[in-house]
């Protein structure tokens, strides 16, 4: 890795837009920088892969991408198989997901349209290569509304912002970026959040509990863009029909804790030193995405980790097929499958969140 931090004194960079927009307005919501953040990382590059700055389970191995397309099948099927019926996805990266599944589903006989919603140029480039008869939406509200949908999001939550409230002595506060000795930095906004935080206890009483005991230091994590992502998922999902994998690295109870990180050639760095230049995440809140579902009228299947859900769906079997064509590849397939299942790699960190219209069948591998 080249060069560290950008500075205030580079003016075309991220970093001297946001130190003119502080000295003009004050310190900026975390919200608001990791969407501009974001956005501008995005939208040059493809990130993906080894010589970028991280890999996604798609890209380890075609497996994921088949299990999930088997699953659609499957769902799909059991609904009474209802035609026309629209593939979406949200984020697609490099389409190497929709790649694996529509293959499979399309040897299943299915013929979805494909949606993509997806806002970086670079990426809807790669993806146009691949899929040159999809659709490409700038966010969910111009998706179709004439069929069910079919919807996959694979680490597409965690790249949409957080708000980070923090608890102080005087009471809870917005932690904001601003500037400190030159450079950008957490700073604690001067407003009253007290009001906002009680709204959130009445919501769970495990925040609650949280909130209630929170010491001073504490930082409490919301994604609004999150929230209304799902939203408009399962208001679609229960006016039109259709079901929804979210995949992500989070948690399935409520915690208190920043999780805003930044990595940049696979390796994490300062998420303050260098905006657009290094991919900016935050752990998914399941617990707050699954109540969202289901005010929004979706059915919620359950949460299950990546592991487990993968095994129940067939990888062990899948990658003796794949082992078995291809003998030579056997060292890899076993990496991968261990990449994708391992309790110390993506199988317990990463969680599946299953959606679906109250009238569709159960999914494969989660409890409803
Ligand atoms: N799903 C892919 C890529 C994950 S990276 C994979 O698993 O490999 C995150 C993806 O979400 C990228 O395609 C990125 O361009 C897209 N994305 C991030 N924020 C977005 C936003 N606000 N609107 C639309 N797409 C967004």
């Amino acid at each position: 890795m080249t060069g560290g931090a950008t500075t205030a004194r580079d003016d075309r960079s991220l970093t001297a837009t946001f130190a003119r927009l502080i000295a003009a307005t004050g310190p900026l919501s975390i919200a608001h920088f990791m969407a501009e953040s974001n956005a501008r990382y995005y939208d040059s590059r493809d990130p993906l892969g080894l010589t970028g700055d991280f890999i996604t389970a798609p890209e380890v191995s075609q497996m994921f991408g088949e299990l999930i397309g088997l699953w659609l099948t499957d769902i799909w099927t059991r609904a009474g198989a209802p035609y026309p019926v629209h593939y979406v996805e949200l984020g697609p990266g490099r389409g190497t997901l929709a790649r694996d599944a529509l293959r499979v589903m399309r040897r299943q006989g299915m013929a979805p349209a494909v949606h993509f919603v997806e806002g970086s140029t670079a990426l809807r480039a790669i993806q146009r290569e691949h899929h040159p008869d999809a659709n490409w939406h700038d966010d969910l509200s111009t998706l179709p509304a004439d069929a069910p949908l079919l919807i996959v999001a694979n680490e597409f939550l965690d790249a949409l912002p957080v708000h980070q409230l923090v608890k102080t002595a005087a009471g809870w506060r917005e932690r904001l970026v601003g500037m400190h000795e030159g450079r950008l930095a957490p700073v604690v906004g001067a407003r009253p959040m007290d009001a906002a935080v009680a709204m959130g206890g009445t919501v769970s009483a495990a925040l609650a509990a949280l909130i209630a005991d929170a010491p001073d230091g504490a930082i409490l994590e919301s994604s609004p863009a999150s929230a209304a992502a799902v939203r408009a998922v399962a208001e679609r999902l229960a006016a039109q029909g259709g079901a929804a994998l979210f995949i992500d690295y989070g948690h399935t109870a409520p915690r208190l804790g920043s999780t805003l990180q930044a990595v940049r050639a696979h390796r994490k760095v300062d998420a303050f030193a260098m905006p657009g230049e290094a991919d900016l995440t935050a752990h998914v809140d399941f617990a707050a995405m699954a109540e969202t579902a289901e005010a929004g009228g979706a059915r919620w299947m359950g949460t299950a980790e990546q592991g487990p859900w993968l095994h129940a769906l067939g990888i062990g079997a899948r990658a003796q097929a794949l082992a078995r064509s291809a003998p030579a590849q056997v060292a890899t397939l076993n990496a991968a499958l261990d990449r994708l299942t391992g309790e110390s790699q993506m199988g317990a960190l990463f969680k599946v969140m299953g959606l679906a219209n109250p009238g569709w069948p159960a999914g494969a591998g989660f409890p409803r």
